[in-house]
């Protein structure tokens, strides 16, 4: 690592900790697809952990540029971050630091590692929604995401957990009309009996927005073998 590198690479770390205190994570929470070096998709992380990874020279930058894959390591993306920022200002999301503005990476690639610890995926509302693809669990039609509420199958009153295969997406109306009670006993049946997503839906759903366009054909390729979760 030269001189240069060296300084450009603490001089970041320095500036992307101090950019995590400020008015700047704005960017730093933008989302980076993380491929192995054999350029399998493998996990979706934030770009304050990416920065880390690439000021480490963990993992190099993967950009897209007339339809092929280029890879840069963290300082030449850096100098080239300029130009993307006369050119390309709203194709990005962009971390400052005291000296430099960056463009954050949409992709990286782990140069070290085959692959990063496994990450369990969240059971959280979001993802729950993701799983089952915003349609009410019993009456199978689609809801905007604010009209949805979470059902436990099996009601709480009656010793119903918060798990993947207890919680589902289910409109306002059908809720209402369980009530506190099991399927079987509210006569209502489910369209699919719910289970752990093999891999985080998250990544589904950010692969609508046309900024992330660029994940798609390494998730196209690795749809089946990302590992995102057990
Ligand atoms: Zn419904």
């Amino acid at each position: 690592m030269s001189a240069l590198t060296s300084g450009l690479s603490s001089g970041l770390v320095n500036g992307v900790a101090s950019a995590i205190a400020s008015q700047f994570s704005g960017g730093l929470d933008a989302k980076v697809l993380v491929l192995n070096r054999f350029y399998s998709a493998i996990r979706v992380i934030d770009a304050r952990r990416a920065f880390v990874l690439l000021a480490k020279e963990i993992a190099e930058v993967i950009a897209v540029e007339d339809g092929s894959y280029v890879s840069y390591p963290l300082s030449t993306w850096t100098e080239l971050s300029e130009f993307r920022r006369e050119f390309e200002s709203t194709q990005h999301d962009w971390v400052r630091t005291a000296r430099v503005t960056i463009a954050v990476p949409k992709i990286v690639r782990v140069l070290c590692y085959d692959r990063l610890p496994r990450e369990q995926v969240k059971l959280n509302r979001r993802n729950i929604y993701a799983r089952d693809g915003s349609l009410c669990q019993y009456c199978g039609k689609s809801f905007a995401t604010k009209e949805l509420t979470l059902d436990h199958i099996k009601p709480r009153v009656q010793g119903g957990g918060n798990s993947w295969t207890n919680l589902v997406c289910a409109c306002v109306k059908c809720n209402a009309r369980k009530g506190g009670r099991t399927p079987e006993q509210a006569g209502m049946r489910l369209i699919r009996l719910p289970a752990k997503p093999k891999r985080n839906p998250a990544i589904s759903i950010r692969l609508g927005s046309p900024k992330y366009e660029s994940w798609r054909a390494f998730l196209d390729e690795a749809y089946w073998t990302v590992e995102l979760s057990d």
